[in-house]
């Protein structure tokens, strides 16, 4: 069993993707063909905001937003402590000091009063100056946008939305990606909408915050290419990515939208049948709509958690542990050495030990749900 089924999704779709990536080689346009302007345009339509930039990951469009922002030494951005490395790291990267926040236990995003505690308390302190707060939509589901924003309208902050995992998600009829002063999303193959490498997008209402995100991503560019106004990078995103994607995009959200959305509502009514208390499944906020980057569920513990992922390996059913590490405990962020305040992340510590990734995918079969849940099921038997 495939844990997000690629293969299956190839298959399915080989005749336009075949034909999206014969016309790049055949045009030989591989870096900023019309495919990426024109990708650009459909992703914005779609997400309800007026740009769209790609760029090469999901990681360089973090840093693209910080960098525009100028955000640098001395400045205080506050990161959930419980998400993929990369939302801290490009704080770091900056030059910034993150500050890790804890997370819900329910829906796994960042905690709205956490966040506000760790505000006081830099400002407080005095040493750094609080200017962003980063907010991840954890495995698909937005974070509590409404409740961020008022506390980033309180202190005067600005909300770069991390949506890797969000994208095709929303709240009520507003979608993922809009959420942020800046948002970003990834198109890194095992995201929601994926391409066949890297790739990655930043979306932003602000036109002068555009035009800066366009130079920042080519070496800084002025007028033209070789007129170098700033220092920036060369994070681009491929012709052929971007012709994937195209290719990709009318099936993820006419179809795969809805079918990954069939597949979850199986996994929930098969799981509750025998509802084990030691089990619990995702939560998704009312009015918020998950993209459902992953389904997972969560253990009473670390044995637990550990052993039943052994016993749906013996059985060739792959499952991952998002995430085993929470961010204030990572090795590379040692050097900050007490100067960023550990925050109470009790939760987040929590959550390490009781998470587990089910294979999910819009692609996946009745059938496969049905093994994986009679494995969990019959655990403990
Ligand atoms: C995947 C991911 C990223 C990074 O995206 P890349 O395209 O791999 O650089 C950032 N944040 C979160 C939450 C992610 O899941």
């Amino acid at each position: 069993m495939e844990f997000r089924s690629l293969k299956k999704q190839y298959a399915a779709n080989k005749e336009q993707i075949d034909a999206a990536i014969a016309r790049v080689i055949n045009d030989a346009n591989f870096i900023s063909g019309s495919q990426v302007k024109e990708l650009e345009e459909k992703l914005a339509d779609y997400v309800g905001v007026k740009h769209c930039i790609t760029c090469a990951n999901g990681t360089d469009a973090l840093s693209l937003a910080l960098m525009t922002w100028e955000i640098g030494e001395g400045d205080a951005v506050f990161v959930p402590d419980f998400t993929f490395f990369s939302s801290g790291e490009v704080v770091s990267f900056a030059g910034a000091t993150p500050i890790f926040v804890d997370v819900e236990y329910d829906t796994c995003n960042i905690d709205p009063d956490k966040l506000e505690i760790a505000i006081k308390s830099v400002l407080e302190d005095g040493t750094l100056k609080p200017k962003v707060i980063v907010a991840v939509d954890l495995f698909g589901q937005p974070a509590d946008y409404p409740r961020i924003r008022e506390v980033a309208d309180k202190y005067n902050l600005l909300i770069l939305e991390d949506g890797a995992q969000g994208f095709g998600g929303a709240i009520g009829e507003k979608k993922a990606c809009s959420f942020g002063d800046i948002s970003t999303t990834s198109f890194f193959p095992m995201k929601p909408l994926g391409c066949y490498g890297d790739g990655g997008a930043v979306f932003t209402d602000n036109d002068e915050w555009a035009d800066l995100i366009r130079s920042y991503c080519v070496h800084g560019k002025g007028t033209m290419k070789y007129d170098n106004v700033r220092i920036g990078m060369n994070s681009r995103l491929d012709t052929m990515q971007a012709a994937i994607l195209l290719a990709k995009f009318d099936v993820f959200i006419n179809a795969e939208i809805n079918e990954v959305n069939a597949i979850v509502d199986l996994y929930t009514e098969l799981l509750s049948k025998k509802q084990d208390y030691r089990i619990k499944l995702p939560f998704i906020r009312k009015g918020f709509t998950s993209s459902w980057a992953q389904y997972t569920i969560k253990l009473s513990g670390k044995k637990e958690r550990d052993d039943l992922q052994k016993q749906l390996k013996l059985n060739d059913v792959p499952s991952f542990v998002y995430y085993p590490k929470a961010m204030h405990e990572q090795q590379a962020f040692k050097y900050l050495n007490g100067k960023n305040r550990i925050f109470d992340c009790s939760v987040t510590n929590e959550l390490c030990n009781e998470v587990l990734s089910l294979p999910l995918s819009p692609y996946m079969e009745q059938g496969e749900v049905a093994r994986v849940v009679e494995l969990i099921l019959g655990f403990w038997v």
